[in-house]
């Protein structure tokens, strides 16, 4: 796993790593972050966390001119730090962002929508929502830090029985896809994804995207599995078991684990259905956080967070709320 505060070999201290001292005491975090100045430092400082490069001229030198704005000493060239990033065309102050930010990281089971409306005393609940949603598109980014070693990979279904959605039973069921890395004999990091169908399409474009080339790759035994390319395939025949017994006990235990935490934080705000069309920004917030169980301080996943926000392109909320691809059914 990345180390959590990564070194900088830049010069500059003023734009080097600014780790957050804060902890667990939200004081602190409204205290140190209480401006629009001191937010947009911030970001300036895990965005150019090498030291500012100039996208017209390449030029390495730059200065705050205003608010969120840099300006290249050598082109002129000025640019919001928030551009490119979930942050930009957002019109909410950026204190407003990061305490959301602090909200979701500092809980143990996150936060829904309608509790962040009421803490943040935002006036619309949409608001709350549509910042919940674009954080969570920057929890997992696609294709990188994939899973290796061994890996178990196993299905499980979402809806209908769970809760109890009488009469819509069958039309509500999502497929998910769960690959659960093997460290010992405990858990190490996983990825999850709805997927339309068990197609050897879906099931292998997942671990394309989700497990490294190299891996060892364990699953039961369907066929739709079969024939990897550039992974070793571990296939685990099914045999009589004793009850509770599996042969891929790990992605059991993130299944179960998921489960338990769709129902707990999110069942009560959401329907059912609308859990549907976002159901993989709730697994990858469930990912974001399983993978980082490990660290002690919540001042770290808010600097993750943080970070991987600066990373990630932005979500206009016009594609948040557009329903994403349907990802109902899978019984084909
Ligand atoms: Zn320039």
């Amino acid at each position: 796993m990345a180390a959590e505060v990564p070194t900088t070999n830049s010069s500059t201290t003023t734009r080097s790593l600014i780790a957050p001292s804060f902890d667990t005491v939200p004081d602190k975090l409204e205290q140190r972050f209480s401006t629009e100045d001191a937010c947009a430092e911030y970001l300036a400082s895990l965005r150019w966390a090498d030291g500012w490069v100039c996208p017209q001229c390449m030029g390495a030198d730059a200065w705050r001119v205003r608010r969120k704005h840099w300006r290249c000493r050598q082109c002129r060239y000025e640019m919001s730090v928030t551009t490119g990033t979930i942050f930009q065309d957002s019109h909410l102050p950026l204190t407003i962002w990061f305490r959301a930010m602090w909200q979701l990281t500092s809980q143990k089971n996150g936060i829904s929508a309608l509790g962040l409306q009421r803490v943040l005393g935002l006036a619309s609940y949409k608001t709350a929502w549509a910042m919940l949603h674009k954080l969570r598109r920057a929890m997992v980014r696609p294709g990188r830090d994939r899973l290796d070693g061994v890996v178990e990979v196993d299905e499980t279904y979402w809806g209908g029985e769970e809760t109890g959605a009488i009469g819509r039973r069958t039309a509500l069921k999502a497929l998910i896809i769960v690959a659960a890395q093997e460290d010992g004999n405990g858990i190490g990091r996983i990825r999850l994804r709805s997927i339309p169908d068990v197609t050897r399409a879906s099931l292998h474009g997942f671990i394309a995207q989700a497990i490294a080339p190299g891996s060892t790759v364990r699953t039961d035994g369907l066929p739709a599995y079969l024939g990897m390319n550039g992974y070793v395939h571990d296939r685990q025949i099914q045999r009589r078991q004793e009850e509770g017994e599996h042969l891929l006990p790990r992605v059991h235990r993130v299944i179960s684990l998921l489960k338990r935490w769709l129902l707990g934080t999110h069942q009560g705000a959401i329907g059912q259905g609308h859990l549907d069309d976002y159901l993989d920004d709730y697994l990858d917030e469930f990912t974001f956080r399983f993978n980082r169980r490990a660290l002690k301080s919540r001042g770290k996943l808010f600097y993750r967070l943080a970070q991987q926000s600066m990373q990630t392109d932005p979500v206009p909320f016009a594609t948040l709320v557009k329903p994403q691809p349907i990802v109902l059914g899978g019984v084909k």
